[in-house]
């Protein structure tokens, strides 16, 4: 019998199991093809292994400095100053951390203050407003469609007010695969300096990105990078998601801050898998073969969905393909994928999940970042769905 928990009060009440965790179930439970969360099928590379059976036999197997091992955060540094043009000072500016999901929890709770007011672009990304509710902030939403090709700025300006104290970017994005311009930096550039917004920017997808678009760090100008807490993963990168490693940039003056909610949350992530990524890191084609390698099995799936009916237009970023139903069924989109998850046989994820109010989007979010034979045998069955 499970105990009563009477005068237990939820500090957020309105959150329940994630729809990732719900799906992965479900495609479990009924043997289906699971495109729903999104984590590659694909093994990480037999180098990247041995690399942490090396660190762990030479007994690297203890904690890492609080900040993270230094020879990762210098490989960050090096990265960075080489791809992204900008730099980060690796003792100072630079944390480790137990995932994006962990960077980006604490650099809201560094940043939120009860009754602070925090921009979030819809579709959003699940983490971050209850990070938000946990600081007792409050999200105000820029609400765009699933698959929007452009930022309404306008929308975003009339959300500002005297209580809003940060903004958070995503980009590329999850789930509209949206991919942020110049023109959005410099736009994002103007409001935060108005209104002195504090920027938390989500890159975790940064070199999965298609038909030859640039990945544009909010670090890229000089000016926005001051004001900003860029968090990213590793888990994306090289097909790691289960390590849940990731990072976060900051100027000091704000690592400051973020290091110390960091140090009591985890104090410090798993020391061997941090010296092996540090060494791959050295071998750049890894990451810069990222794009090409998943634009294939971008277009391989887009190509096998043809004759669905569905509606592609071709992810601009991510491993996420938005495929779109309106004018073949009235079905909400969480009951057709968890109707196709158990009559055919293919998990996704209804978008209408990153939203915080009920949304009739008739889009559901394919995760591509599958074996080829895998992404064919799922759009043939789901070009036997009987649609309702
Ligand atoms: N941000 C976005 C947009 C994501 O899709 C994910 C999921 N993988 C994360 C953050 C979390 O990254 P990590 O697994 O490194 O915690
Ligand atoms: N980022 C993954 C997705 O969007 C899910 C990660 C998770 O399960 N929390 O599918």
């Amino acid at each position: 019998m499970p105990h009563s928990a009477t005068s237990f009060t939820s500090k957020l009440p309105e959150v329940g199991t994630t729809i990732f965790t719900k799906m992965s179930a479900l495609a479990g439970a009924f043997d289906a093809i699971n495109l729903a969360q999104g984590f590659p099928e694909f093994d990480c590379a037999p180098g990247l292994q041995a690399l942490v059976s090396k660190y762990m036999k030479l007994g690297k197997n203890q904690y890492a400095p609080m900040a993270g091992v230094s020879a990762l955060r210098e490989a960050i540094t090096q990265k960075i100053n080489t791809y992204n043009h900008c730099s980060y000072d690796p003792d100072l500016e630079i944390t480790i951390t137990s995932g994006a999901t962990e960077a980006l929890y604490v650099a809201i709770s560094a940043v939120v203050r009860p009754g602070d007011e925090v921009i979030v672009f819809e579709p959003a990304y699940d983490s971050y407003v209850p990070a938000i509710r946990m600081s007792g902030g409050v999200p105000v939403y820029v609400t765009l469609d699933p698959r929007f090709q452009k930022i309404d700025w306008e929308q975003v300006s009339t959300r500002i007010s005297t209580r809003t104290r940060a903004i958070i970017v995503n980009t590329p994005n999850n789930p509209s695969g949206y991919v942020w311009t110049r023109e959005d930096l410099l736009q994002l550039d103007t409001l935060a300096s108005r209104h002195d917004l504090i920027v938390i920017s989500d890159e975790v997808y940064e070199h999965i990105i298609f038909d030859g678009r640039k990945h544009l760090s909010v670090s890229s100008v000089k000016s926005l990078a001051e004001r900003s807490f860029i968090c990213g993963s590793f888990g994306k990168t090289f097909h790691i998601t289960g390590w849940k490693l990731g990072y976060c940039l900051a100027t000091a003056a704000f690592m400051v801050e973020f290091r110390k909610i960091h140090q009591f949350m985890v104090f410090s992530v798993i020391t061997p898998f941090q010296f092996a990524i540090a060494e791959f890191l050295n071998e750049p084609e890894h990451y810069l073969e990222l794009s090409a390698f998943y634009q294939r099995k971008r277009d391989l799936f887009n190509d096998a969905l043809k004759a669905t009916g569905f509606d592609i237009r071709p992810t601009e970023g991510s491993f996420f393909q938005n495929a779109g139903y309106a004018g073949l069924s009235e079905e909400n989109d969480l009951a057709l994928a968890e109707r196709l998850t158990r009559e055919i046989g293919v998990a996704s994820i209804p978008v209408s999940s990153f939203y915080a109010a009920p949304v009739s989007y008739k889009v559901l979010r394919f995760c591509f970042a599958k074996n080829d034979d895998t992404l064919l045998k799922a759009a043939e069955r789901l070009g036997k769905i009987s649609w309702q």
